[in-house]
């Protein structure tokens, strides 16, 4: 890895060597050969954060409203993703979903989402009833289910890794343990300050996740959104519970809260995960329950759209709290899909924190949120299925590189 200031500037400086960062860099490469680009990291190695904290799923795209970017990336991104671990002998698990309804009252919710898959081009949907849902779960209750057999797993970490090699066997170079702290203008480009470093770039795509919003105030946009982190909490089935899950069992989601809602998924290796639930996070990488960040906490509540967006959903965040506390409270919302599950079936698991863009408003957006201000791109939402949709927001990002920056091939 180079150390010390650059010689020549990088055309291109992608800050953040996540899933999105490294799919963005590559693309760029692909598209335009002759830029230079290289990607900071500021953890040891790429993948760390969301990529490295999430569900593993290859989601298949009937949550998202048609015409979406969600739903254009997810659609699109599960062919190129698919196709590019069949090239670099990746594994995935093609083990299915079933997203049930448990009762009559959540029949219209799941003729919604049928009907956005079609409206997405989502292939091989089927809505099943009773009988054909105990062949594929027989330990499910339901009244209705909608198959999505073609839902997969894989290890996200490992994508990362991958893309990451990609990038440097195609000349560009992955700057770990460089974190971004202060940008200066320098004639038309940028130098940014990694603490006794200067990277100088003539462009900045800015994919810092977590801390996306900082970065782009570095950059000086001027923002309508704020990252507001929140933990999703598993825990895993005991070895011998797993038989009770065969691949991925989902809830009927509530259109007003569609992140919500804990799910059973069969990862990539055999471990079945429940979870995860939203609490309001601490710190921006707050994996446990007691890490603060007084920096992180206070930006959270000195921002007007927190507390608009606490206005309208206190309840929900109350009952999200509980769950995390109590475990008895998760085993109850657990069982109603699986009523077999028993409080010693769980052991307590992972976490992950979503970087979660909230508006001045109080509004949690929803839809991918890519904005540009002088010089860069900044992707400022990218909730999942962000790691299903990487190669293709990677295109689109490169593709508006391209335009915006005038990059050549
Ligand atoms: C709990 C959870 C479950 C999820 N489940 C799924 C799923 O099943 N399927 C799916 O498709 N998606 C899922 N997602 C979403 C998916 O993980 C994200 O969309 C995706 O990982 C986003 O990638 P990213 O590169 O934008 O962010 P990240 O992976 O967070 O990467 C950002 C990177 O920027 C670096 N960085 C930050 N600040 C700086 C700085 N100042 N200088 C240098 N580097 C910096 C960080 O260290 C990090 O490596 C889930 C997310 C969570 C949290």
């Amino acid at each position: 890895m180079n150390r010390g200031v650059t010689s020549r500037p990088w055309d291109i400086a992608v800050i953040g060597g996540g899933i999105v960062g490294l799919s963005a860099a590559l693309n760029v490469i692909q598209l335009y050969p002759k830029t230079r680009v290289a990607v900071l990291e500021k953890e040891t190695e790429v993948g760390l954060h969301q990529t490295g904290h999430n569900s593993g799923v290859i989601h298949s795209g009937v949550y998202y409203r048609p015409g979406s970017q969600k739903a254009r990336f997810c659609v699109s991104g599960v062919q190129m993703l698919k196709s590019y671990c069949h090239e670099k002998g990746i594994e995935y698990d093609e083990c299915g979903k079933v997203i049930v309804a448990t009762d009559e009252s959540e029949l219209p919710r799941l003729e919604e989402l049928r009907r956005r898959g079609r409206a997405n081009g989502v292939d091989g949907l089927e809505m099943i009833g009773p009988e054909r849902l105990a062949e594929i779960e027989p330990h499910v209750r339901g009244v209705k289910a909608l198959r999505l057999p073609k839902t997969a797993v894989v290890d996200y970490r490992r994508v990362a890794h991958a893309y990451a090699e990609d990038i440097q066997e195609s000349g560009g170079e992955i700057l770990t343990g460089r974190r971004l702290r202060r940008v200066g203008r320098n004639g038309g480009g940028v130098e940014l300050d990694t603490g006794g470093e200067t990277i100088e770039a003539k462009h900045v795509i800015n994919c810092a996740g977590l801390y996306a919003d900082r970065v782009a105030r570095m950059m000086g946009a001027d923002l309508d959104v704020r990252i507001v982190p929140f933990r999703g909490e598993y825990y895993t089935l005991r070895p011998e519970s797993r038989g009770l899950v065969k691949g991925m069992i989902y809830p009927t989601p509530d259109p007003r809260f569609p992140f919500l809602g804990v799910h059973y998924t069969r990862g990539i290796n055999g471990e079945v995960e429940a979870g995860p639930n939203a609490v309001l996070a601490w710190s921006r990488e707050g994996y446990r329950k007691t890490v603060v960040n007084a920096r992180d906490a206070i930006g959270t509540f000195a921002y007007v759209g927190f507390w608009r967006m606490t206005l309208r959903t206190w309840r929900v965040g109350l009952a999200e709290m509980r769950r995390s506390l109590v475990k008895s409270v998760f085993v109850k919302d657990l069982r109603k899909l699986l009523p077999e599950i028993r409080s010693e079936d769980l052991a307590p698991g992972g976490a992950g924190v979503r970087a979660q863009a909230v508006s001045r408003q109080g509004a949690l957006l929803d839809d991918f949120c890519i904005e540009e201000s002088r010089g860069a791109i900044h992707v400022l939402n990218a909730p999942s299925p962000g790691a299903t949709s990487s190669l293709s927001i990677g295109r689109h990002i490169a593709e508006r590189a391209g335009k915006s920056f005038g990059l050549k091939g």
